[in-house]
């Protein structure tokens, strides 16, 4: 098809041509002298994006699904139980994980679109007198209901009770892109990916883990190997890998942070909050459809679930707009597939890509049956962003254009 996919699902994202060409580059002896300058620099540079001083960022060839494997293997012992809330398909996947390894799970079911029940779990830390959990398992952006949870919360909850497990959070499509402060909430470990606010394409886990994290590991009687963090961590202090590191991706990874760098964290906020303050423009005051996240509160600044009308069907809506119009929408997984699509508006992204894809919505909704205006969404979402509210979210333009290479 001739022209440009647009790509809206919400991961992969969009590789700006500045990663893609920062990944070009020739292979190279990762034993050299040389080497350790790329290492130090890429794992010095995502402390900042992780907001720590005092944790240990990591970096291992895998995808967020390794990361949670290398939190869980690290540092609970075979038979530990944790704490978790189910509310989507990924804090889902993470439990089947738990259970999967021979851990035990004190599991919070919730309706799909609700975030984490802070309250439930006050009361069931509160219970365990024996402090028999370790780790509280938080995701703090459900990607497949679009729905972002307070973590600060979950870790006033554990405050509060005086409760010593671990918390461990999924950012995996929320770091980069939604605030997230590793050192200010107390998470011990982070788990994220490199195919969503990094702007790369998958292959890396990238995880940060804090000191209370790496004495757990020192307890803990799980065998690991591949991922373990003691191995990572001996020959990242020497500025190498323990087994052959991607290039590529270190070096798209190290251009990707000089990327968030120049734009700055906080502007890198607010240009999610105000683009997906426009995409949820044109769903409710647009459309005049629903989104699946069930609370204003629970809002996710990187994807949004929208949910089609009765007697329509989801699928066909994400079929239609990739095969007539070229537009890859995200998928209804699961318990909800069928009932929603979702449009991600994460990573390297500005209005006018989002008025393609809400335009691109809009004709596969039309072609499938939905009763819609033409051009309703687009409208709603270029009344909010000329609107004063969006304006206060707004960055000067000189400081939204990324320098090209
Ligand atoms: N957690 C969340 C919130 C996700 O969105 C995803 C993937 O989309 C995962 C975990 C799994 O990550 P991966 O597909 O990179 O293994």
């Amino acid at each position: 098809m001739a022209g440009r996919n647009f790509l809206f699902v919400p991961g992969p994202t969009n590789v700006p041509d500045r990663i893609q060409r920062a990944m070009l580059v020739a292979m190279e002896d990762h034993r050299s002298s040389k080497f350790p300058e790329l290492t130090r620099a890429v794992l010095a540079e995502l402390k900042p994006v992780f907001r720590t001083t005092s944790g240990t960022p990591l970096v291992f060839p895998a995808s967020g699904t390794g990361g949670w494997e290398a939190a869980l293997t690290n540092t609970l012992s075979p038979g530990d139980k944790v704490l978790a809330a189910r509310f989507g398909q990924f804090s889902h996947l993470w439990i089947d994980m738990v259970t999967r390894l021979g851990y035990r799970a004190e599991v919070v079911d919730c309706e799909w679109g609700e975030g984490t029940p802070v309250e439930r779990f006050r009361e069931i830390l509160a219970a365990d007198a024996a402090h028999e959990i370790k780790a509280v398992l938080a995701t703090h952006n459900e990607t497949a209901t679009g729905v972002t949870s307070n973590v600060a919360e979950i870790r006033a909850a554990l405050d509060a009770t005086g409760h010593p497990a671990l918390l461990f959070v999924d950012a995996v499509s929320s770091l980069a892109s939604i605030d997230f402060r590793m050192d200010e909430w107390g998470v011990d470990i982070c788990v994220s990916g490199s195919q969503k606010g990094l702007m790369l394409p998958a292959g890396l886990a990238i995880v940060c883990i804090s000191p209370k994290a790496i004495e757990a590991r020192a307890r803990s009687t799980q065998p690991r190997c591949y991922f373990d963090f003691g191995d990572m961590m001996r020959a990242n202090e020497t500025g190498y890998f323990p087994y052959t590191p991607s290039l590529p991706m270190l070096y798209g990874l190290r251009e990707s942070l000089r990327m968030l760098q120049e734009e700055g964290l906080e502007n890198v906020f607010r240009r999610h909050a105000r683009l997906a303050a426009g995409v949820r423009a044109a769903v409710t005051e647009g459309w005049n459809l629903r989104l699946c996240a069930r609370h204003p509160k629970w809002h996710s600044n990187t994807v949004s679930a929208i949910l089609v009308p009765e007697g329509v069907n989801g699928a066909q809506v994400i079929d239609i707009a990739f095969r007539r119009y070229n537009l890859a929408l995200g998928a209804g997984l699961s318990k909800v597939a069928g009932k929603l699509f979702r449009i991600g508006h994460l990573g390297d992204l500005n209005e006018l890509m989002l008025l393609g894809a809400i335009a691109g919505a809009e004709m596969a909704m039309l072609d499938a049956g939905v009763r819609i205006e033409p051009g309703s969404g687009v409208a709603a979402a270029q009344r909010y962003w000329r609107s004063p509210d969006a304006m206060r979210l707004n960055v000067p333009a000189a400081d939204r254009l990324h320098a090209v290479a």
